[in-house]
């Protein structure tokens, strides 16, 4: 009897006949007739990463609203994915908006964030009518208000808070501190409030917003951020007497990136922490309302809690793991002063960007030989011409392993493949190099495997230069 991979998931992502397939689609097949680097996607996980979601409301017995955001990935056929599976979407610029509109999310099924709106861009969102533009400042109150004015319009709106409130995570991926760009400050939300419910034929007030940050792996934070809303909710409706009828506690939900452990002891303890972190999203929304009833023991209080509906906006918890890289090993080189293997792969940073900016651990195993024993350490490397192009920490902050572990023998034409690389990959990937961006495949529910993007040409590297 063989054992499973420790990387494998049943019935998604399995080690067969050698190889990995996905589903019931064989990973090297896909290669071979579409070309590397690939990325593949299941619908199918993508649904059950959706459905995680909606167990989890069910089990809190309140009423909860998710918005996915669309930053992760906004490929098409992916929003469609996801808007099929019976959420709704988060989007942070006009391009994303008009991408979730065009996928066929309903505007009432929409939350603008954002920090730089444009008035094209805010002209737009009330135009179409959407859920809430989250107001990140002051001054963009004002801006919103005035668009209303001119189009002759009503704009839902929500104000986005940062309160003072640290997580685990990458500092880069932390948005609720006071060094972070986003958002009003405690100090300033009740004149805030005061400002935005001036006019409520021009503005409706629904919500407060916090993101606390990406990958936190704890649900203090999230409870923090919630009683934080909460008493300022109650301080609205107390002097106001205007009930907000969200609180929106943002993404952030984690992925656990180190499933297979096999290198987790190369990584430091609060990189493992946090990018190894199981969070059920049941338990962030429990404690969520814990917090606030905790602090709510009057009857109206209660009442309006009852009343409330909470928002999550899930970016990466529904779209990391339903996505895997292929790339193939394209070079090897021995050096003889240290012995090291080099094998230079065609995935490089350009399209995933987190490995260099934030150190990002994605799990890297053979395809080819996806059923034997990865224990034969090689340095590992992208094909683009910097330095930096590596799958180690180059600045040797030993922020992620200096050596990946791999199958004996690896060859020029193996087949690798990057688990979790479906979130904040493909919406950042660039042609650098001039390396044609990549082709994406999803495999569909009842197993066809379906060309969702197509590999750029050469001739797609010219688009809109005029020369
Ligand atoms: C990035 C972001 C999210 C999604 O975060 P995940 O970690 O991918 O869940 C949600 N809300 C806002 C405002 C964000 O900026």
């Amino acid at each position: 009897m063989t054992v499973a991979p420790a990387w494998a998931i049943p019935g998604y992502l399995e080690a067969r006949e050698g190889r990995l397939f996905i589903e019931d689609v064989d990973s090297t097949a896909l290669a071979a007739e579409h070309g590397t680097p690939l990325f593949v996607f299941s619908e199918r996980r993508v649904r059950s990463n959706v459905e995680r979601l909606k167990r989890a409301a069910a089990r809190v017995n309140h009423p909860v609203r998710f918005f996915y955001a669309s930053k992760a990935n906004s490929t098409m056929a992916l929003l469609s994915t996801v808007r099929d599976a019976g959420i709704d979407c988060e989007v942070n610029s006009g391009g994303e908006l008009y991408k979730a509109l065009r996928a066929g999310f309903r505007p009432d099924q929409i939350i603008f964030n954002g920090t730089s709106k444009t008035e094209q861009e805010i002209d737009e969102a009330i135009n179409a009518g959407i859920y809430s533009i989250n107001i990140d400042s002051i001054y963009e109150i004002e801006l919103i208000e005035a668009r209303a004015r001119a189009l002759g319009k009503r704009a839902r709106v929500a104000l986005r808070l940062v309160p003072e409130i640290g997580t685990r995570s990458h500092l880069g991926l932390q948005t609720a501190l006071m060094t972070s760009k986003f958002g009003i400050t405690s100090s300033e939300v009740l004149e805030a409030f005061r400002r935005a419910l001036r006019h409520p034929d021009l503005l409706h007030v629904g919500g407060i917003h916090i993101h606390v940050g990406s990958q936190t792996p704890d649900v203090e934070p999230f409870a923090a951020a919630f009683k934080t809303m909460w008493e300022h909710l109650k301080a609205v409706q107390e002097e106001s007497g205007h009930a907000l009828e969200h609180i929106n506690l943002g993404g952030g939900i984690p992925v656990n990136y180190l499933r297979d452990r096999s290198q987790a002891g190369d990584l430091p303890e609060g990189e493992r922490e946090m990018l190894g972190a199981e969070l059920e999203p049941a338990d962030v929304l429990a404690a969520a309302l814990r917090a606030a009833r905790d602090s709510a023991r009057t009857a109206s209080a209660e009442h309006l809690l009852d009343r409330l509906t909470i928002l999550l906006e899930p970016g990466r918890s529904v779209i990391a793991d339903a996505g895997s890289l292929l790339t193939t090993v394209r070079n090897i080189k021995q050096r003889p002063e240290t012995g090291d293997v080099w094998l230079l792969t065609d995935a490089g940073f350009n399209l995933l960007l987190s490995m260099t900016t934030y150190n990002w651990y994605y799990h890297l195993i053979s395809a080819t030989r996806a059923d034997q024993t990865a224990g034969t350490p090689y340095k590992v490397a992208g094909p683009l011409c910097d330095s930096g192009d590596v799958y180690f920490d180059i600045e040797r902050g030993g922020r992620l392993p200096d050596y990946r572990k791999l199958p004996a023998g690896v060859r020029p034409g193996e087949l690798l493949a990057l688990l979790n690389t479906g979130a904040y990959t493909i919406a950042q990937m660039f042609p650098y190099n001039g390396r044609p961006l990549p082709a994406v495949v999803l495999i569909k529910e009842g197993g066809r495997a379906e060309l969702i993007r197509r590999r750029d040409s050469y001739e797609d590297l010219l688009n809109n230069e005029v020369w």
